[in-house]
């Protein structure tokens, strides 16, 4: 099975191309269709399998066709992760192979001052990449609505609750529209995180790469 292949959009399949990502790997072979479809998924994956093209081609190829429908504005995508590095990472990736696409994308983090950062969030963006406590901040200031989220992403869930993220995560939740699909994603299994990816996730597809 190559990239050719996927029913996904011409511009996708020309940024990854670009990228000579011909075909996909064990977890993005494994991710990409239920995700497709809507389903919730729990992947215990490491970093450097392609983890964060598993979720970024299906994700884009679900808003570049919700926004050439122009389905209403707001935030639709929301990627939960523990370090600045990891979001400036993920939101690169998300760029490359959305390139082509219009789907707008923006990352959050703490850190940094929070000005620059809520200038930027006025112009309509579709994917908010953030580390749980910065978004968190910005969301009790009222900077950011959650209501129009329409899938939550979770990377590296085992790393965010070593840095004691998981209040922030809980409270950020609540916030989120029920009706939504969660993506987990972790390179480690415990009993912890077990316990927040069932709280999180709905009848999901188990993943192990
Ligand atoms: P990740 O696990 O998301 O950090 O990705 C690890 C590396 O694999 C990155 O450098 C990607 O550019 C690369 N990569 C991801 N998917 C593919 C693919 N289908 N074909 C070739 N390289 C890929």
């Amino acid at each position: 099975m190559k990239f050719e292949d996927y029913r996904i959009s011409d511009e996708i399949k020309k940024s990854l191309s670009k990228l000579n990502f011909t075909k996909p790997t064990d977890i993005q072979y494994k991710a990409i269709p239920p995700i497709m479809k809507g389903e919730d998924v729990l992947a215990i994956a490491q970093t450097g399998t392609g983890k964060t093209a598993a979720f970024a081609i299906p994700v884009l190829d679900r808003l570049q066709f919700s926004k050439n429908r122009k389905r209403g504005d707001g935030i639709k995508c929301i990627v939960m992760v523990p370090t600045r590095e990891l979001a400036i990472q993920i939101t690169e990736v998300f760029n490359e192979i959305g390139r082509g696409t219009r789907v707008n994308i923006f990352s959050v983090f703490g850190g940094v001052e929070q000005g620059p950062q809520i200038a930027k969030l006025e112009a309509g963006i579709d994917v908010l990449v953030a580390t749980p406590g910065r978004l968190f901040d910005l969301v009790s200031q009222g900077y950011i609505q959650l209501h129009r989220v329409e899938i939550l992403i979770l990377d590296e869930a085992d790393h965010m609750l070593d840095l004691g993220f998981i209040h922030d995560i809980r409270q950020l939740i609540t916030k989120l529209p029920r009706q939504r699909q969660t993506l987990f994603f972790s390179a480690t299994i415990n009993e912890k995180i077990k316990e927040l990816a069932y709280s999180l996730v709905n009848k999901p597809v188990r993943i192990q790469v």
